[in-house]
């Protein structure tokens, strides 16, 4: 499957800075299907839905309007929803959104059909194993918990939102481990992903060895 640059890897390691900065310089789209979970999951608590109850939170996901635009906003029945999506609340619910199977494929559908229609880069967690396994180009980007817990941190401060690192670095923990134990297309790197931890690497390190991957496998 040409066009389509799939990533994968665990909260915070920096895959959709990275993907949307790439997609800027490719003239590609960029996917960041985590922004799907969570537009799921803030749907569901205005909705006032128990995070137990499955065939609820399906419903949601079926009859959720959501659309992105050029700059990476994401909209639910047309009102911009991309800061929203990144609350507390949210992050501490949206991995149980994820965790359900039917929510996943109403997901993957919409995905893969993306993927058909335009040249993407997509990032995620399952999006080289299960969306697009036969995309020629699978990267599973990770860096350590504190350097991405830290990231975190750095990038609330700027925006001036109050945050602790503890709290962030548990939030992240935890969802790691919720993502990787799932039933259902749980995080695993893909055999054929080139791994590549950016612990020590800056993003625009991080870019320059995806190009060079990129180009010389083209
Ligand atoms: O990438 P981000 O941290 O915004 O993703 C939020 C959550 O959405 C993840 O913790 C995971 O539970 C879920 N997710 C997923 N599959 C994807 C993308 C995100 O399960 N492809």
């Amino acid at each position: 499957m040409n066009d389509v640059i799939a990533i994968d890897g665990p909260g915070g390691a920096g895959k959709s800075t990275i993907a949307g900065l790439l997609a800027e310089e490719l003239g590609y789209l960029h996917l960041d299907t985590g922004a799907m979970y969570r537009a799921v999951t803030l749907a569901a608590l205005e909705k006032n839905i128990g995070f137990n109850d499955n065939e609820a939170l399906t419903k949601v996901a079926e009859n959720l309007n959501i659309d992105f635009n050029q700059k990476g906003e994401i909209f639910i029945d047309g009102r911009n929803v991309s800061q929203e999506i990144r609350s507390q609340e949210v992050n501490a619910h949206v991995s149980e959104t994820a965790a359900i199977k039917e929510v996943r494929e109403i997901m993957v559908k919409k995905q893969k059909k993306i993927a058909e229609e335009n040249k993407v880069v997509m990032d995620g967690r399952d999006i080289t194993t299960v969306v697009l396994p036969d995309a020629e180009y699978k990267f599973y980007l990770t860096a350590s918990l504190e350097e991405r817990a830290k990231r975190r941190y750095d990038e609330m401060k700027a925006k001036n939102i109050e945050v602790d690192i503890k709290g962030i670095k548990k939030n992240i923990k935890n969802r790691d481990q919720k993502d990787s134990q799932r039933a259902y297309s749980p995080l695993k790197k893909a055999d054929d992903a080139v791994l590549i931890d950016s612990t020590n690497l800056s993003i625009e390190e991080v870019i320059k060895k995806i190009k060079e991957i990129i180009q010389h496998k083209s």
